[in-house]
């Protein structure tokens, strides 16, 4: 371990704690302590390439001073000691008054947090220093320019002065100077308007806008550790799940300039297509621009290729340092740079973000470059993308009518109300509305909106804007810079080229693909990824073309070959069945028998539970049998060959009768009337008899089978009639027998007993031997307790880890989400809900010592899990690690849970205690 990470590391270690990196002295892998932006800086600089010198502030000292409100003691001193470093490297003291070095403060937390944080340039000019910059530069327009830049961030994102009173001064002067562009203002327009910057400072922040430079660092430095705690920043990292303790870096770094004329710019730029994947020239260029003005669509940018003609030596080493970070990243990289003067410089790079689509193309494009190999690109995708692939589009056949077009910035097919702000998109939302949000662009105060719509649009925009930005990194549909329509907040109302008026309320649908905008609701059709798992298109085929689907099939096939996981479904019914089978689920972890008793079947409850004698009883569940039976044959033939787990009925009986209050006032009515009948009296009393306070608690799983005579005896009966048969038939059932809710072994004794007796008598009747196993969910904390003694008497095990959420939590799942999971989620109590993310600590503790213990009772025990977890990739890893031997998951879940069980094993990582 290097030297510093102890020290960060440690609080008790009593070497003087380093607070401060040159950007020589970092790498690529010390995020945690630089940032992201601060380590990738510290790797650019140590590749030689061109990056201004500066220094980062560490996340460590963030954190200090997040937790005690106060920078560690020994930070100034540092900063002071790196300052000079930088001083004496460029010849020149920050803020000097003849000749001034600038510096810009920039925030970079662990995990990027597009446009969340906050970024102060020019850091050192005064009203002193502005006159040595603009001899220095030759250029006096450029130094009022960059003060007035100054003042109006350092207001804005320091003192906290209003951003709308700085931009509505800077309006007002290019008004007043008949201009349109900020580029045609002249220095006596900006020094001008510094005044009235300066003005606005003094009456919003009841204080001067400081002209100490190193008091502006200082303020800076403050304001980006302070911003960690904003709350954008806070939003942005609920939403992206990113841990609210990990603090933010500082990057100081010295200023080049793109404002310094038409040899000058800054831009943004992509190693590949970040929606498609495809390799080429991807990025924007502003002419004579700084900071975000190419992300803020403040003025139009022009495609990067355009940069040959405005500057093709610059152009050309940029290719080539574009080449040298995606070798060296062996990914597609997202870059920020300037040119000031015909030089390049590079500001930033990171692993960029992509969408879905391009994220899988790129991994397998990687690997047939010999980039990477095939377990490195199967970490390149996660299974939450491929869900995202497998969304609907937009049936391309359907009569639409285009209202304009813009930049495909997030792909996905997106149908809803306009609204024209953020707040009527959280409000409609609310209201049980779909939405799509509407803006000229977008800035952060827009997250909620953006978070709340089905879909976002923009006017103005590149593919590199905040909308584009955010948009991808939610995964939501996102079209952006459609400049032919006409966005006018003011009106709530957006106008097509041809003078049609979309206003608020109104149905529009965006299409993230193809950049499409089109009037009212347009149908939407499978996704051609989910056709391929359908089995209906062929990637292998000659001929086939569609690059995602071949990308998609070879990352499933490495996925495949390599997991240790099985993949099961939770179905019950042939249609769920077969589809489960096609996306490649190699048999039913769960069929949950519940829906068997329900529509016509009611009745034959109805008489169960009113039975009076053993004699009516058993007519009711002989009435059963057969509809199970048939139910299981079907089920049985449709997974053929694979092992299909029945659980007998779980939940209480009471869910399959009529409602206790709609019944007592029928009763009670008809009981005014004199017209009531016998049956619904003795209705009444069983529903009275069987309600209970806390269902979930109460009387079902196999409690219900035990004190209901008959009833699991029944279905086991079925099952193994129905396996019967199918061997009849030249089948290949595979039926596993689960008991519900079991809580100690003795249970699960008495239904075994039983259910071995059934089976011995149906094989006797049909003369064959159907080697049914018998398992038990583990589903109640007790039983993952006593797990030794319950193997003893299990073939398999199941977690239910539904219930056991519930059980470990005391969380009644129907009650909590709704009530209290959105202000614990806001509290950080936890990042993610238990029942969507396996609790490792607690209910996951349990599965693994569940585990253990079976199997050192009974190595061979089949273990498996088919709570909701088992679709959530997070939960895969984890069933991997605890060396299950499969999770069961809804159908459509099935690809995301292949793929993220071959990412477990892939994941050098990753541990598995099988
Ligand atoms: C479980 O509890 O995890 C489970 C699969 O059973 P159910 O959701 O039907 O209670
Ligand atoms: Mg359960």
């Amino acid at each position: 371990m290097p030297d510093h990470a102890v020290n960060a590391a440690s609080a008790v270690d009593s070497t003087p704690r380093k607070f401060v990196y040159d950007f020589a002295e970092g790498n690529k892998d010390l995020k945690d302590l630089l940032g992201g932006k601060g380590a990738n800086l510290a790797e650019m600089t140590n590749l030689g390439l061109p990056v201004p010198p500066g220094f980062t502030i560490t996340t460590e000292a963030c954190k200090v001073y997040l937790d005690s409100g106060d920078a560690p003691a020994e930070l100034r001193d540092e900063v002071s000691a790196h300052l000079a470093a930088l001083e004496s490297r460029m010849g020149k003291k920050l803020g000097q008054a003849d000749d001034p070095l600038l510096v810009s403060v920039r925030s970079g937390a662990k995990f990027s947090m597009p446009g969340m944080m906050d970024t102060v340039l020019n850091i050192g000019l005064s009203d002193d220093s502005v006159h040595g910059l603009a001899a220095q530069s030759g250029d006096e327009r450029f130094a009022w320019d960059s003060y007035r830049r100054l003042i109006q961030m350092f207001g804005k994102t320091v003192l906290d002065v209003d951003g709308d009173l700085f931009e509505e001064a800077l309006e007002e002067a290019k008004r007043g100077r008949g201009v349109s562009t900020d580029v045609e203002l002249t220095a006596p327009d900006l020094k001008e308007l510094v005044e009235r910057f300066k003005g606005i400072v003094e009456r919003s922040a009841g204080r001067g806008f400081p002209q100490d430079p190193r008091e502006q660092m200082d303020l800076a430095v403050r304001a980006v550790f302070d911003s960690w705690n904003g709350e954008r920043a806070r939003l942005y990292r609920r939403q992206e799940r990113i841990p609210h303790d990990l603090g933010t870096a500082v990057n100081v770094c010295s200023m080049v300039f793109g404002n310094l004329g038409p040899d000058s710019g800054t831009g943004v730029a992509f190693t590949r297509d970040p929606a498609s994947g495809q390799q080429g020239v991807y990025g924007d260029y502003l002419q004579n621009a700084q900071g975000e003005d190419v992300v803020a669509g403040i003025r139009n940018t022009v495609p990067l290729a355009d940069l040959e003609e405005l500057d093709a030596a610059s152009y050309r080493e940029l290719l080539g340092i574009m080449e040298t970070l995606e070798t060296h990243y062996k990914d597609l990289c997202d870059i920020e740079f300037t040119i000031e003067r015909g030089k390049l410089w590079m500001l930033q790079t990171r692993v960029g973000k992509r969408t879905a689509a391009a994220a899988f193309r790129i991994a397998v494009q990687l690997v047939d470059q010999g980039l990477i190999n095939e377990a490195e690109a199967l970490q390149r995708v996660r299974g939450a993308q491929l869900a995202q692939l497998m969304f609907p589009r937009f049936d391309r056949d359907a009569e639409s009518e285009t209202l304009g077009r813009g930049i495909a910035a997030s792909p996905g097919a997106a149908v809803g109300q306009a609204v024209f702000d953020s707040d009527t998109a959280v409000e409609r939302v609310r209201a049980g509305e779909r939405v799509i949000l509407i803006r000229r662009e977008t800035n952060p105060d827009d997250l909620d909106g953006m978070i709340a719509a089905e879909g976002i649009l923009t006017s103005r925009g590149g593919k590199t804007s905040h909308a584009a930005v955010v948009a991808r990194g939610m995964g939501k549909t996102c079209v952006c810079g459609a400049e032919e329509l006409e966005v006018d907040l003011k009106r709530r109302q957006l106008t097509a080229p041809g003078g049609l008026v979309i206003r608020e309320g109104d149905v529009l649908s965006i299409d993230g693909t193809t950049g499409a905008v089109y009037r009212g609701e347009v149908p939407v059709v499978a996704s051609p990824v989910v056709e391929y798992f359908e089995g209906r298109t062929d990637p292998e085929a000659d001929g086939a073309t569609d690059e995602l689907v071949q990308a998609v099939h070879r990352l499933m096939t490495y996925a495949d070959r390599v997991r240790r996981l099985r993949v099961r479904a939770n179905a019950d019914n042939a249609e769920d069945a077969d589809r489960a089978r096609r996306f490649g689920a190699q048999g039913i972890g769960l069929c949950r028998t519940e829906h068997m008793f329900l529509g016509d079947r009611r009745g034959l409850v109805e008489r169960l539970v009113l039975a009076d004698t053993d004699g009516e009883r058993e007519e009711a569940l002989k009435a059963l049998l057969p509809l199970q039976k048939g139910d299981f044959v079907e089920l049985f033939a449709s997974m053929d060959g694979l092992p299909v787990t029945v659980r007998l009925l779980d939940p209480p009986l009471h869910e399959f009768l009529p409602d206790l209050t709609e019944l007592s006032v029928r009763v009670a009515l008809d009981e005014s009337r004199g017209t009531v009948s016998e049956q619904d009296t003795r209705l009444l009393a069983a529903v009275q008899r069987l309600h209970e306070q806390n269902p979930m608690l109460g009387l079902r799983g196999v409690r219900l089978g035990l004190v209901i005579p008959g009833l699991f005896t029944m279905q086991v009966r079925a099952i193994a009639e129905a396996a019967a048969e199918r061997r009849a038939a030249q089948g290949d059932p595979r039926a596993e027998i689960m008991i519900p809710l079991v809580g100690t072994v003795q249970e699960l004794e008495l239904v075994r007993d039983e259910a071995t007796a059934v089976i011995a008598e149906v094989e006797a009747e049909y003369g064959v031997e159907l080697a049914l196993t018998v398992g038990t969910m583990i589903e109640l904390p007790r039983a993952a307790l006593t797990a030794g003694q319950i193997a003893e008497c299990a073939d398999f095990f199941s977690f239910g880890t539904n219930d056991l959420t519930q059980t470990v939590w005391g969380f009644s799942r129907d009650d909590v989400e709704a009530s209290f999971f959105t202000s614990y989620l806001e509290k950080g109590v936890f990042g993610v809900s238990p029942f969507e993310t396996i609790d490792r600590d607690g209910v996951g503790a349990l599965v693994r010592q569940a585990a253990e213990a079976g199997r050192a009772v009974r190595p061979d025990l089949k273990l498996g899990i088919c709570g909701e977890h088992g679709g959530d990739p997070d939960s895969v890893h984890f069933f991997h690690e605890a060396g299950l031997d499969y999770v069961s998951c809804s159908p459509f879940r099935v690809p995301v849970a292949r793929l993220e069980a071959g990412r477990a094993a892939a994941d050098p990582s990753s541990s598995d205690s099988r």
